[in-house]
């Protein structure tokens, strides 16, 4: 049985006072009250104080990226460790804005990983393709050569501590969800291709989907056999919203 999981990916968004509000109203929705495993993944200023806010209840805490080094001379960058040491227990890497508006290639993203896991932290794995990609066809080559640099780098067996989401970065912030059929088969074809490695930890390994979930769609995502939860940005963001998708993945 693998647990459904959300988490709420807030991007470059809230303030103190935002947050408080928003967390608020969160943890007294009790959106893990159906079951799923539900993070919350603010930006990095605000991590320590949305965890105390969240400190009594079950939600948990992620970081929306992390360095690949441990510590030293890389300004503007946190650690896995930092991340730890605040409350984090997740972290997401490769997430799309990562690779494109940051330059992040497969490797980047394969050393990112390969530290949270280091320093103790579950990463959130995200693959996913372009609309050039996906209309040339080669949207299977493209997820599977994401997941095959840090299948290189980490071995299957990090898989066992580890979620991979799959984000199509045309449905990102767009409004345009991936249909239910489209995600199931590119989720399918994830996880054929980690029980290739090892069939039991594919039967365990979540697989969330992310690209424009709402409380509108998100039960159909969620029915979807190997869909496990959702990656959530835009939505995140409102309340009902956000405990209407965690309702539905629970
Ligand atoms: C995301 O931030 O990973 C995401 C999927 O965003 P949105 O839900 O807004 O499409």
């Amino acid at each position: 049985m693998r647990r459904p999981l959300v988490a709420g990916n807030w991007k470059m968004n809230g303030s103190r006072a935002d947050n408080s509000k928003l967390v608020e109203a969160l943890v007294a929705g009790d959106p893990g009250a159906d079951g799923a495993e539900v993070l919350l993944c603010p930006p990095f200023v605000y991590l320590w104080e949305v965890g105390r806010l969240i400190r009594e209840s079950s939600l948990a805490l992620s970081g929306q990226d992390l360095c690949a080094a441990a510590s030293g001379a890389h300004t503007g960058e946190v650690s896995g460790a930092m991340l730890r040491d605040v409350g984090c227990r997740y972290v997401i890497v490769g997430h799309s804005e990562r690779r494109s508006l940051y330059g992040e290639d497969d490797q980047a993203v394969a050393r990112k990983y390969v530290a949270a896991q280091r320093e103790g932290l579950v990463p959130i794995l995200c693959v996913g393709e372009s609309l050039a990609e996906r209309e040339a066809g080669h949207t299977e080559a493209v997820v599977l050569r994401q997941l095959q640099a840090v299948l290189e780098v980490a071995g299957a067996a990090s898989f066992a501590a580890a979620v991979l989401a799959y984000e199509p970065v045309w449905a990102i912030g767009t409004g345009k969800n991936a249909t239910p059929d489209q995600a199931q088969q590119v989720h399918a074809l994830l996880r054929a291709r980690m029980a290739r490695e090892d069939a039991i930890m594919a039967a365990s390994l979540r697989i969330l989907y992310g690209g424009s979930v709402k409380a509108a769609n998100a039960h159909e995502l969620f029915s979807m056999p190997d869909v496990d939860g959702g990656l959530v940005g835009g939505a995140s963001l409102n309340v009902e919203e956000f405990l209407a998708i965690c309702r539905a993945a629970g």
